[in-house]
């Protein structure tokens, strides 16, 4: 609820103001239980940030994050370990999130150990079970990282994650260094998965067309707001902030016909989170920016029960 998360960056010049990039700035939203929350924009606008915080791995500047009615960052040091155990993340690049010189089965047993696991039998039938889980024969524990694709390192990644019985699971660009064929086979392997165990998920990426695939929910988020939130079905037949429109329009849809709101795609890059626009920060490359734009921030408002937009067209 109203969650900041700022960073200052310091200044090289003498007496100059010190800048403040407001990564996640003043976002309220819930995920319910067995979910899969999609959270989309472009890179810069804060999706990462957003995933560490509600994690603990950032600070938060302001706001709240309550997890099954308590309070993240009021949690103490036991508190945050039990936490840790049910909410994990998937980071995108499976190539630096696993350590190269442990082999797997070692990286896989790392967070049992941590939570205080030492029977070696039971450790070792742990790994075996969610190495099959994730589609990794378990002969192969005893493999270091490189020794395995991309698509199978992202495997290892998940089954790290499950190691501790999760129920809530951050994928932060999980499948974004993928072949595409093989962010297909990851993907519905997080939806089987989501289908057996319930998890509820947070998807962060910065592809559409994956967020699409996946999501239940989707928000879509530009320079650390939320623009339009929405169930996916609602949103992909009505998406009515421009931005979304740009988004959906970048990228080929299998049906064109169930896509309506045709829209100028967006040219140039994301501004600056250091110094977002006035007023919408979308309004340098809006095709419908009208003065009010320019001026003041539009609230984020209920359109329809559960769709919400901030956008001055709705207004
Ligand atoms: Fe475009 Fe104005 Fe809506 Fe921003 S508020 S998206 S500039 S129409
Ligand atoms: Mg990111």
């Amino acid at each position: 609820k109203n969650l900041k998360t700022y960073f200052t960056l310091k200044s090289d010049r003498i007496g100059a103001e010190p800048e403040v990039v407001k990564a996640v700035n003043d976002l309220s939203f819930e995920v319910k239980k067995g979910e899969i929350l999609g959270v989309v924009g472009e890179s810069g606008c804060g999706k990462s940030t957003l995933g560490k915080t509600i994690m603990r791995l950032n600070h938060k500047t302001e706001g709240t994050i309550s997890y099954k009615g308590s309070e993240i960052f009021d949690l103490d040091k036991n508190e945050l370990k039990d936490f840790r155990k049910e909410m994990q993340m998937v980071f995108q690049d499976p190539f630096s999130s696993l350590n190269p010189r442990k082999k797997v089965g070692d990286l896989l047993a790392q967070p049992l150990k941590i939570h205080g696991m030492t029977d070696k039998k039971e450790i070792d039938e742990k790994i075996d079970a969610i190495m099959r889980e994730v589609g990794i024969n378990p002969a192969y524990k005893g493999r270091f990282p490189h020794q395995f694709s991309g698509g199978q390192r992202q495997r290892i990644g998940i089954a790290r994650a499950l190691m501790l019985n999760p129920e809530f699971i951050i994928c932060d660009e999980a499948v974004s260094a993928l072949d595409v064929s093989i962010q297909a086979q990851v993907i519905n392997l997080l939806l089987d998965l989501h289908d057996k165990y319930g998890f509820t998920y947070i998807f962060i990426a910065h592809d559409l067309a994956v967020v699409e695939f996946i999501s239940t929910r989707i928000l879509v988020m530009y320079l650390g707001k939320i623009v339009e939130t929405a169930d996916k079905d609602v949103l992909v037949k009505t998406h009515m902030h421009p931005y979304t429109k740009a988004l959906f329009n970048a990228f080929p849809a299998t049906d064109p016909h169930g896509r309506e709101n045709k829209e100028q795609v967006v040219m140039g890059d994301v501004p600056s989170p250091i110094k977002p626009p006035s007023g919408c920060h979308f309004h340098p490359r809006c095709p419908h920016a009208k003065d009010i734009c320019r001026e003041k921030y539009p609230e984020l408002k209920e359109v329809e029960p559960g769709h919400k937009v901030a956008c001055w067209l709705y207004e």
